[in-house]
């Protein structure tokens, strides 16, 4: 059976920016994709920030490879010519009773080690954002946008030239552990399947990536390791009150963060978008239901009192591979190498939700020192 050294499951941003870590050292790195090209689930279906770091506890992987990702990421889009702009983000308090909930924030971004965050009084606000109305705020100025499409396009062609094989609507249908790895068994493309062997392997598959570890052998219940995929849709404003927004707006954070709240994105183009709001589903669709677009106007004008319903548009909606139950606290992301569970050379990557696209090359990195330290790479 032809035997390689590293495979990868899922051609997200986070299994690319893993494949171009681990490839150009010599071992024979294969990406494996059930879809036709990249990035075709959540990597190309989310806000596109770069965010600073400041939601997360002290400590958490989100926190630390957010910090870290966001400064790998510019530096990226620099030498790689991705459109960026690092456009600012207020965080803002509505009334008196949100303002310490956003100064908590400050502190705990301050901790995280967030650059250049400062508390907007309600003028310094309205100096900046002349539209949103508000108390005060908390300014990240270090927070960006990013082309998403141009990343992952970049990173699949930076794979591809540092030797990695890319295999496209081929489906990982099943895992063995054999004494030389594991045995991997491939749909697709077409009716083609076949088996290979593989020394490690990268389970970033993404809203998937439960249904790889119990492929493994992981019992994912006791692991953690259930995914409850939660929908976020988006609704665009249409017309001229696009530009009466001039950089990314949020609300003061929704208890146990199953989102960060209806926030107020622009693209690089200018237009302006409404979302995501967050609802636990059991379906993956990515349709927008248009009846929905009453309530997102009730949360969004609190802070944009000029919007009205005949304003918004539905727009495009995308699940987050979350790890948090309905009701339960929240998860950090697991990245982990199952080596204590009898499994050497598999590293689970599951709950990368956001801001697991801004982590996205941190966690590239991660998963390449990981293999080092087990002889692996
Ligand atoms: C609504 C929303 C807004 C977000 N906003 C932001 C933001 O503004 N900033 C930020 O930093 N992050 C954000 N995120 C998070 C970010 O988008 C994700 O963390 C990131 O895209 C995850 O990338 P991934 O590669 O892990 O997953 P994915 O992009 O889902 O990739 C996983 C891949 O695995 C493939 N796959 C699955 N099963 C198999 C199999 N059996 N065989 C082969 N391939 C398989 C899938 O087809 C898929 O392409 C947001 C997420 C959502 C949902």
């Amino acid at each position: 059976m032809l035997q390689v050294d590293i495979t990868i499951v899922g051609a997200g941003v986070v299994g690319l920016a893993a494949a171009c870590a681990c490839s150009g050292r010599g071992r024979q790195v294969v990406l494996l994709e059930k879809e036709p090209g990249p990035g075709r689930e959540t990597s190309s279906r989310n806000s596109e920030v770069i965010h600073a770091g400041i939601y997360y506890p002290g400590g958490s992987l989100k926190a630390g490879l957010c910090v870290e990702g966001a400064r790998m990421l510019y530096d990226f889009c620099d030498e790689h010519r991705i459109p960026f702009k690092r456009i600012g983000k207020v965080v803002v308090a509505s009334s008196t009773h949100e303002e310490r909930a956003v100064e908590d924030l400050w502190r705990r971004g301050i901790e995280n080690g967030v650059e250049g965050l400062a508390m907007l009084t309600r003028s310094e606000l309205r100096k900046r954002e002349p539209h949103v109305s508000g108390v005060s705020a908390l300014l990240s100025p270090n927070t960006g946008i990013i082309d998403s499409h141009r990343l992952i396009r970049r990173l699949e062609s930076l794979a591809l030239s540092l030797g990695c094989t890319i295999l496209y609507s081929s489906r990982l249908t099943a895992i063995d552990r054999s004494p030389h790895g594991y045995s991997c068994r491939v749909d697709g493309p077409g009716p083609e399947q076949y088996a290979f062997l593989t020394s490690s392997l990268i389970n970033s598959a993404g809203l998937e990536a439960d249904t790889i570890a119990a492929m493994a052998g992981i019992d994912i219940d006791s692991a953690a390791y259930r995914i409850y995929p939660v929908k976020g849709e988006y609704f665009r404003v249409r017309g001229k009150k696009q530009a009466l927004v001039n950089g990314l707006v949020y609300p003061s954070p929704e208890k146990n963060l199953t989102g960060l709240g209806i926030h107020v994105t622009k693209d690089l183009a200018g237009s302006l978008r409404l979302g995501p709001d967050a609802r636990y589903v059991d379906t993956i669709s990515y349709e927008v239901n248009p009846a929905h677009a009453s309530a997102f106007l009730e949360r969004a004008r609190t802070l944009l009192p000029f919007l009205l319903e005949d304003d918004l548009l539905p727009d495009m909606a995308g699940i987050r591979p979350k790890l948090q139950p309905p009701g339960g606290g929240i998860r950090d992301f697991v990245i982990h190498h199952e080596a204590d569970r009898g499994l050497p050379g598999l590293i689970s990557l599951v709950g990368i939700e956001s801001p697991g696209l801004t982590c996205a090359l941190a966690i590239g990195d991660m998963v390449k020192r990981t293999l080092e330290e087990a002889d692996l790479l």
